[in-house]
């Protein structure tokens, strides 16, 4: 059994490093290192067991996801930011991508920097439609105000990749 991988994937600026920092210390920095992947190998529980994980913390040099990580990984984490249509259309084409591409990976779809309400430019219905049109899992979630939901919503996933 080798370690299940994960790409977490989206534009620019929009959490990922948050997220990943986030879920493997609980912490939240503010700023990130943003011009190379970046590779955590950890072992996390994962529905109660001991289990190897890799996470990428992806880097996009340019405006789409490279195919070296869409092949690499066997499950993808695509973030936006609930503040920036742009990056929720560069997710949403990466979700149809993968459904093409990769139709037998877990895909998770999370908007992020809900704590940023008053600036929302993706209606969260619109995303969770999205997601569901592509039976992918969908979470809005603050990197920056708590450690629950993304916690919360990357356990479950990982949970349901492990026994995919
Ligand atoms: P990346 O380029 O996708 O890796 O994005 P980063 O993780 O570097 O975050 C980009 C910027 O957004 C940084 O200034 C973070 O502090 C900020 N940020 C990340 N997550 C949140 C969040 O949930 N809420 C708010 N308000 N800011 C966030
Ligand atoms: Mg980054």
């Amino acid at each position: 059994n080798g370690p299940l991988r994960v790409a977490v994937l989206g534009s620019r600026q929009v959490g990922k490093s948050a997220l990943t920092v986030r879920y493997l210390t609980k912490r939240f920095i503010g700023e990130y290192r943003s011009d190379t992947d970046m590779l955590y190998k950890c072992v996390l529980q994962v529905d109660g067991a001991p289990q190897s994980v890799e996470i990428m913390d992806t880097w996009a040099s340019c405006d789409q996801s490279s195919d070296a990580h869409l092949q690499w990984a066997e499950a993808f984490v695509v973030v936006y930011a609930i503040t920036d249509k742009q990056s929720y259309t560069w997710a949403a084409n990466t979700v149809q991508e993968l459904s093409e591409r990769r139709s037998s990976a877990s895909v998770l779809m999370l908007g992020n920097k809900s704590d940023l309400g008053h600036l929302r430019e993706v209606e969260e219905v619109e995303a969770r439609t999205l997601a569901l049109t592509h039976a992918s899992r969908f979470s809005e979630v603050s990197t920056a105000e708590s450690c629950t939901p993304v916690a919360d919503a990357l356990d479950n996933f990982l949970k349901e990749v492990k026994t995919h």
